[in-house]
């Protein structure tokens, strides 16, 4: 299914202020230009729920979780900030493996299952994207993910 991504992110962010704890603030930066995308828009809603909810969730005291698109090297570009909790450097590579979960005591009592970030870069590498984090503990977190998109074709002017 083909769609435009930009419009498409918009209302996923929408959907999560509707919801939102009140210590949470979203900001956006998301380009204006349209970015066709073809893929499943179900999965990667399953993959961008996962990276939202997780920034909500591992930001305690609130904070701003800053949502980003852009294209860049022929690449759309997606990154989620939270000022959370963070990731020690030493997991950071793990936290995309099936059942890991950084902090065995404090996720307990979070819930979940340690698999979101898991089916999130299947999904990614489905698609022929990328997908990593970026953290400092006690600071906060950044997953990025790339996805291949459509460049505006000369039919679209016509
Ligand atoms: P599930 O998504 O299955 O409900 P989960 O959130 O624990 O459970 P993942 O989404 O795969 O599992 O994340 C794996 C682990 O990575 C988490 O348990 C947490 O320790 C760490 N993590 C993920 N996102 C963040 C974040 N934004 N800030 C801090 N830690 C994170
Ligand atoms: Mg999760």
């Amino acid at each position: 299914e083909e769609f435009d991504f930009i419009d498409y992110f918009h209302s996923v962010i929408d959907r999560f202020e509707m919801s939102k704890p009140e210590g949470i603030r979203f900001v956006r930066h998301l380009q204006n230009a349209s970015a066709y995308v073809n893929i499943d828009k179900d999965k990667i809603t399953q993959v961008i729920d996962n990276i939202i909810s997780n920034a909500m969730k591992y930001s305690p005291e609130g904070g701003t979780i800053t949502c980003r698109c852009w294209i860049q090297s022929k690449k759309l570009r997606v990154s989620i900030s939270d000022e959370g909790v963070g990731i020690p450097k030493a997991n950071i590579s793990r936290i995309f493996e099936r059942f890991y979960r950084v902090d065995r005591a404090r996720t307990r009592q979070l819930g979940g299952t340690g698999l979101g970030l898991a089916i999130a870069k299947d999904m990614i590498h489905a698609h022929g994207g990328d997908i990593w984090a970026e953290s400092e503990w006690g600071k906060g977190t950044t997953i990025y993910f790339t996805l291949p998109f459509r460049n505006a074709s000369e039919a679209d002017y016509r």
